[in-house]
């Protein structure tokens, strides 16, 4: 971590990518607000235009600002390129526009982020594509549907709500067998955790709305890979054109500049708090890849340098309405949609990222009615303890 030539994340998450913009002297990367870019020389514009000479055109397919942040985020993945769009699931459906066509095959995993796999089940078919989603910690099954042959194999790890692992070397090495890509959303590990493309993933991808921008104030999508893959995806991105905001790359960008910190000060807190929840008598199961009885725990150890910010628990009543009465005791956490921010978040998969099932189908995924996704924030540990102690106290 000390040798100069290889900088630590926490060193990188603060200097990589800002040099080329900071401008006459400015320690911090300007917001380019400006649509266009002016070329006095016309054969310059030319060779930027044909991408013989780096520069900007037109802030809809590159910007200064969008472009630092992509560079911090691959430099800190150890990636030869990285792209963005304006949310996670910009980035996401451009990657699967680009390399799908009717006639492929896809594989993934039941457990994605909701919006993800709104996509397998309910757009990719429209365009003949077909989609298979395996049981997420099934590997026999993932790599059986895998040998059948696929183009892509998408993975999450860990994933949404039940904090499940994928062993990302084994799954890529039986993608690789097909000749699929390769494609991991490690959101809930960030590249402090996890770096999944040294695992053998090709592509790795962040919804930067979530840790990487860390104050849930800036919507962002990145992804990194080679260039060839990477080149694709900015090519189709550009043309869909869900651009990435330069405000938010400012914002996310800043953010970032504290990402190690705040990731290692939430893999303490998440530790603590599952130790915690998986003691007490009002808690009927915790799921954190931390904890020894996590089902994944021997491939998260292995693959993961921290077990990331998220837990799940599931209280001893196993309704909704217990949920209902434990929620408004806690002082300590905003009931909301997103995770992985400074501020603790709480919230029933019902509804957060399992909105449209059913209570019968969320059951059958293995989301009882009285789970809670806790998103642990930077808070000290004791005042969080004692919050879920009371609010807990509460209702048992
Ligand atoms: C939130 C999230 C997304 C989608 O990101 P947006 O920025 O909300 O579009 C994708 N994957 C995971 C794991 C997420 O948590």
């Amino acid at each position: 971590m000390t040798n100069p030539n290889h900088p630590g994340l926490g060193t990188q998450s603060i200097w990589a990518g800002e040099d080329e913009y900071l401008l006459q002297g400015a320690t911090q990367v300007p917001v380019v607000h400006s649509v266009s870019f002016g070329y006095g020389d016309i054969d310059q514009w030319l060779r930027v235009a044909l991408g013989q000479e780096p520069g900007h055109i037109y802030s809809r397919n590159t910007n200064p600002t969008v472009h630092a942040f992509e560079e911090k985020v691959r430099i800190l993945e150890g990636a030869e390129a990285a792209t963005s769009a304006a949310t996670g699931m910009g980035i996401i459906s451009s990657t699967l526009f680009t390399f799908l066509s009717p006639g492929d095959r896809v594989v993934s995993v039941k457990d994605t982020y909701g919006g993800a796999n709104v996509i397998f089940i309910e757009f990719l078919p429209r365009f003949q594509i077909e989609v298979t989603l395996c049981d997420t910690t099934n590997h026999e099954q993932i790599e059986a549907e895998v040998a059948k042959g696929c183009k892509v194999l998408y993975l999450e790890s860990p994933t949404n709500p039940t904090v499940k692992v994928a062993d990302l070397a084994r799954l890529a090495k039986a993608g690789h067998e097909v000749g699929a890509i390769v494609i991991v959303d490690s959101t809930f590990a960030t590249p402090i955790n996890q770096t999944p493309l040294q695992l053998g993933a090709d592509l790795v991808l962040h919804s930067a709305t979530k840790f990487l921008g860390g104050h849930a104030d800036a919507l962002g999508g990145v992804i990194c890979g080679s260039k060839e893959l990477v080149e694709q995806i900015y090519h189709y991105r550009e043309i869909n054109g869900a651009t990435l905001h330069p405000m938010a790359a400012y914002l996310l960008l800043r953010g970032m500049k504290t990402l190690q910190l705040r990731v290692q000060r939430q893999n303490e807190n998440a530790m603590q708090i599952a130790r915690f929840l998986e003691n007490h008598a009002g808690v009927a199961q915790v799921l954190y890849p931390g904890l020894a009885s996590h089902v994944n725990h021997d491939i998260a150890k292995r693959q993961m340098r921290g077990f990331g910010g998220v837990l799940s628990f599931m209280l001893k009543e196993n309704s909704f309405d217990a949920v209902r009465r434990f929620l408004p005791h806690l002082r300590y956490a905003h009931a909301a949609a997103n995770l992985g921010a400074v501020e603790t978040i709480v919230g029933p998969p019902a509804t957060t990222s399992h909105v449209e099932c059913t209570r019968e189908e969320r059951e059958a995924m293995g989301i009882p009615e009285s789970l809670i996704r806790y998103s642990t924030g930077i808070e000290d540990v004791e005042d969080l303890i004692a919050d879920l102690g009371q609010a807990l106290a509460q209702v048992s």
